[in-house]
């Protein structure tokens, strides 16, 4: 009995030690999903397909990195009209900035430019019987969507992307950490 009664407390401690420990561990990988993201580096990013499949969600890693394409009239951004950047929701890469924007009526985001020269890879895509530009984000070579020449001007282009692959930054956050980052430069 006396054996019991010490060994008792340490079990307890024990066991209430590990359930802090697994706590800890559920925090870290929900604040920190995807450790690539970044959108502040345009360093290229490379990492097998297997590494991505970890990090990315089912939906983001489909389209991303095996090419798919989401349901029309499905994403959020297809009709946002909120001034700001959006950015690759897979690398954190700057894509496109709201005010290139615009309602093509295709079912996805459509864009006429993207934000700067690097931004953006053209390849030629022949799959599906057709000739079309697949656009691949410039730093982690992540499937945007395509490219047509049948967009508004000034470009005459319309950049068609799929929503689940664009991360949205609102102007005002924006700017505000530009403020904060001011001081140290
Ligand atoms: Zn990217």
């Amino acid at each position: 009995m006396k054996k019991l009664l010490f060994i008792l407390p340490l079990v307890l401690a024990l066991s209430s030690c590990n359930s802090q420990t697994i706590k800890t561990e559920k925090m870290d990988t929900t604040s920190k999903p995807n450790p690539v993201y970044n959108r502040k580096d345009d360093k290229k990013v490379v990492l097998p397909e297997e590494e991505w499949k970890k990090i990315l969600s089912p939906e983001v890693f489909y389209v991303a990195r095996q090419k798919g394409t989401e349901r029309p009239w499905t994403s959020k951004f297809e009709k946002s009209k909120e001034i700001g950047t959006y950015y690759c929701a897979v690398c954190g890469n700057g894509l496109f900035k709201s005010d290139t924007k615009f309602e093509s009526g295709c079912g996805w985001p459509s864009f006429y430019e993207p934000l700067n020269k690097g931004a953006i890879i053209y390849t030629p895509d022949n799959s599906h019987g057709m000739k079309r530009t697949e656009v691949q984000c410039g730093k982690c070579k992540s499937h945007l969507g395509h490219v047509f020449d049948d967009g508004p001007p000034p470009t005459g282009l319309r950049f068609c992307i799929n929503g689940v692959v664009l991360d949205f930054e609102k102007a005002q956050a924006a700017e505000k950490k530009y403020d904060e980052k001011a001081p140290n430069q």
